[in-house]
This record gives C-alpha cells, structure tokens and sequence, in this order.
C-alpha cells in the first residue's frame, strides 16, 4: 500500500496530518512553513512554537 505524504491544504481546515520537517515524524495540526530558500515544510505546532517558526499563511 502506497502512503502518500501530500497534505492537501484546504482553507478553513483548523488541523492536518503531515509529517514534521523538524522532529522527523507524522503529527497532527502541521503547518506550513516557508524556508529562506524557499523550500516548503510542514512543521507540527510544538516544533512551530519551539523555533518560532512562521507559518506561509501568517506571513
Ligand atoms: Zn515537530
């Protein structure tokens, strides 16, 4: 069974499951994040919150 790790981002959808750039493991409520590079992450709200990190749609 193939597992997909595409999140598909809906507006108005207060939580998603995604996997954590940061701890290196799926968690719920994950955001989006913008890297300098430009990259995209996702990052659980702990892992936001521990380095303060800016979710892409609060920017
Ligand atoms: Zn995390």
């Amino acid at each position: 069974m193939e597992e997909s790790t595409q999140n598909q981002a809906a507006d108005g959808t207060p939580t998603s499951y995604g996997y954590c750039s940061w701890h290196d493991r799926f968690s719920e409520g994950v955001r989006l994040i913008r890297l300098g590079s430009g990259d995209m992450h996702y990052a659980c709200v702990h892992c936001v919150r521990i380095y303060k990190l800016t979710p892409y749609e609060d920017q």
